[in-house]
């Protein structure tokens, strides 16, 4: 297949490893921004061919993962009401609250339904004049251009019956963060092409100069990130950090600006909590004033029943890099796909649903 098969080359993966052996002298650990780069790694088993002085950790890039447990909690008590009809992407269903999840919800009689896309969720509300839909909008820039744009259409069909609970979150933020964390050991990153393919990678030259590190604009097939890695080693090495941008195919130094412009007609930027990192300043999106009648959090009251993360649960430190999800003590016992103590253990761009999947469940 065009555009697949040659990014999955075993020749050619085999030539960069050999690379990557040659050109790492000493230790470096780098962190892959995404769950889906963290997916392939394990999958394709790269992390057990390259030199063993390049120690892989897996960063925040997973946004189900990241969404806090208060939203979350917020989301189950909406789509438990008798008028609503919840919508939202599969990976959401089973990432648990703090005592039942989505799926739960739909058991015991709500109105739950899985969609592929924010304008979906609009149609629904177009064709059920009765009920009151609400998109649950998580993800990075990757999605906010899509669920501007269903804000937009709902505004523009005149629907009073659709509302977003917005959890949009941006990625350089946490980055920065991490990097000036107390126990960072992050040196580079392997940053995401489906971030960059929208918001280009021009943000990224003053955080690489800011925090001393290199950054790679980086996409999800082997080869990709095998390339990747040997164009941040090959920095490292050097003492140098700047940015460059592996996935030439797609990433533009400025983006997209269209889409840039759907974001911002519908958006402000603003602080918000991320699970296991805290607040983060100007690390998410909010709905414009003049969307506040279509933002569920302000039309659908709340509890302020108090969230109870589960104590077991070491997500935090898995996000931040910090701790391998197999040295998690309820990792494949307590905690699995079947019966998830936290959200990496369940969406499909989690660090612990990978080590999961790929059959890592004893240490390496
Ligand atoms: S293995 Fe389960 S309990 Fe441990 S960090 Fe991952 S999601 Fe949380």
């Amino acid at each position: 297949m065009k555009f697949v098969d040659e990014y999955r080359d075993p020749q050619l993966a085999g030539r960069l490893v050999a690379q990557l052996h040659q050109a790492a002298t000493r230790t470096w650990t780098v962190m892959e921004v995404c769950g889906g780069q963290t997916h392939t790694l394990v999958r394709s088993g790269i992390d057990r061919m390259i030199p063993e002085g390049i120690r892989l950790v897996h960063g925040p890039g997973c946004p189900v993962c990241v969404t806090p447990l208060e939203l979350i909690d917020r989301a189950l008590e909406i789509a438990a009401r008798p008028e609503v009809t919840f919508c939202s992407f599969g990976d959401m269903l089973r990432v648990p609250g703090s005592s039942r999840d989505l799926l739960r919800v739909r058991a015991a009689g709500g109105d739950v339904r899985i969609v592929y896309s924010p304008l979906d969720a609009v149609r629904i509300a177009q064709t059920h004049a009765d009920r009151d839909v609400v998109f649950f909008a998580v993800g990075f820039e990757t999605t906010a251009p899509a669920t501007a744009l269903a804000i937009r259409q709902a505004r523009q069909l005149g629907l009073r019956n659709f509302s977003m609970l917005v959890s949009h979150v941006l990625v350089p933020p946490a980055m920065e963060m991490i990097l000036s964390a107390p126990k960072n050991c992050v040196q580079g990153f392997l940053a995401a092409r489906h971030v960059c393919t929208i918001m280009g990678y021009e943000m990224y030259h003053d955080l690489a100069a800011t925090i001393h590190a290199p950054i790679v604009v980086t996409g999800f097939e082997p080869v990709d990130l095998l390339e990747g890695l040997l164009m941040l080693v090959k920095q490292l090495e050097a003492g140098r950090h700047v940015v460059e941008n592996q996935y030439a195919r797609s990433v533009q130094r400025e983006g997209n600006r269209h889409a840039q412009q759907a974001i911002a007609d519908v958006y402000e930027v603003c602080d918000r909590p991320w699970r296991g990192l805290g607040v983060l300043p100007k690390s998410g999106l909010r709905l414009r004033q003049a969307y506040h009648d279509m933002d569920a959090e302000r039309r659908y009251p709340s509890s302020a029943a108090a969230s109870i993360e589960p104590a077991e649960c070491r997500s935090g430190e898995v996000l931040l890099g910090l701790l391998r999800p197999d040295q998690c003590e309820a990792f494949g016992t307590r905690c699995t796909p079947e019966h998830p103590l936290g959200a990496p253990m369940v969406s499909s761009e989690g660090a612990c649903a990978a080590y999961w999947k790929y059959g890592r469940r004893l240490p390496v």
